[in-house]
């Protein structure tokens, strides 16, 4: 039975990108609850630099019309009969979109997806994650609870900090160690305050005058102005000359990658690609140093249950504050266009759309 008596919407109304800078709000009918499922009334999802690149045509990951949004929040208003975890007025995030059968799914690695249609299917002609909607049902094991007493546009920023911890803990960082984040954009804030969680000393580097105010906010980081020194100078001086023990690249440009690998230590120094950058970019990579350096160098995208798992955990305790990656600006999900002209615009952290405001 229905978690509660009231009528379920029969049909939801979801943001699409229809082809390059166009998007509208479709609607479409919601399908039926199974026992194993949650139905979300969605509250806000925030807008990824994957969804508003595939708005500004700069990639085109997923086809048109692409149902975009993965980085939502949302309020339970019925559950099926097998569900016991989540309760009528229970905040929840996604979890990953899967296919929950081939082997990375069920070990725990929805990135690695090997289902033909990866781990979401067109339905009613549209792919994507759907977060941009007022409604969705979800099964259970897609979900994580989130604290209701943190804001939905806060708690969006689940997904996001679960890639940045999927990249702390590749990069396996330490508590103690000197870890370089390069950019101080919403993944870059994200890459700090994961770093920052598992204890390690954090180092910024940016070049915008807004994202250098946002990362001195933070209070724990050294900032580095990278227009006023040289970044790997700087990153030896603030290491007694020893540089850094890892780096994150949070900006997908052939400069940044070629500067981050010079401020790693000698020996055994990790390097953490963790933004790609449209166009491609280049990377000056010699083999040999490489090798005679002992450097690792790793790569990122997504995040696995545990990940996920962790990030709600920090978020939730208000041990991670995802505030320091948020614009301030929300647009009604009838004004999705629009929020989608906000998002772009150069040097704009995350922007939230309100999925009530139809
Ligand atoms: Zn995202
Ligand atoms: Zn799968």
């Amino acid at each position: 039975m229905w978690g509660n008596n009231m009528e379920l919407p029969k049909t939801r109304r979801m943001g699409v990108i229809v082809e390059p800078k166009v998007a509208e709000v479709h609607e479409e009918p919601i399908g039926e609850m199974g026992p194993d499922d949650v139905f979300v009334k969605m509250l806000t999802c925030n807008i990824c630099t994957t969804d508003y690149q595939q708005w500004d045509g700069k990639r085109n990951h997923m086809g048109f019309p692409m149902a975009a949004g993965h980085e939502w929040c949302g309020e339970v208003i019925a559950v099926g009969d097998n569900v016991s975890v989540y309760k009528v007025g229970d905040y929840v995030g996604p979890c990953g979109g899967r296919c929950g059968h081939c082997i990375p799914c069920r070990m725990g690695q929805p990135t690695g997806c090997t289902a033909p249609h990866g781990p979401h299917p067109i339905i009613n002609g549209y792919r994507g994650g759907r977060g941009f909607s007022n409604f969705s049902i979800r099964n259970q094991d897609e979900l994580v609870k989130m604290n209701k007493l943190i804001p939905a546009h806060l708690c969006s920023f689940l997904e996001p900090l679960s890639a940045a911890i999927n990249g702390m803990r590749k990069l396996r960082a330490q508590p103690g160690e000197n870890i370089v984040v390069v950019g101080a954009g919403t993944m870059g804030m994200m890459n700090a305050l994961a770093a920052h969680a598992y204890g390690a000393r954090v180092i910024i580097t940016e070049l915008s005058d807004k994202k250098l105010a946002r990362a001195r906010d933070l209070g724990w980081a050294d900032v580095i102005d990278s227009r006023e020194c040289d970044p790997v100078e700087k990153v030896f001086e603030l290491t007694d000359g020893v540089g850094a023990d890892a780096v994150t690249v949070c900006v997908g440009l052939t400069a940044a990658y070629n500067q981050a690998y010079k401020m790693l230590k000698q020996s055994d120094g990790r390097f953490l690609l963790f933004s790609a950058g449209h166009p491609k970019p280049e990377m000056d990579m010699d083999p040999n140093e490489v090798h005679y350096r002992r450097s690792e160098i790793i790569g990122t995208i997504g995040a696995d249950v545990q990940d996920v798992a962790l990030a709600a955990k920090l978020i939730n305790a208000k041990l991670v504050d995802a505030a320091f990656g948020w614009e301030g600006v929300t647009y009604g999900l009838k004004d999705l266009q629009e929020a989608y002209k906000h998002a772009t615009k150069p040097d704009m952290y995350r922007v939230t759309v309100d999925l009530q405001d139809i």
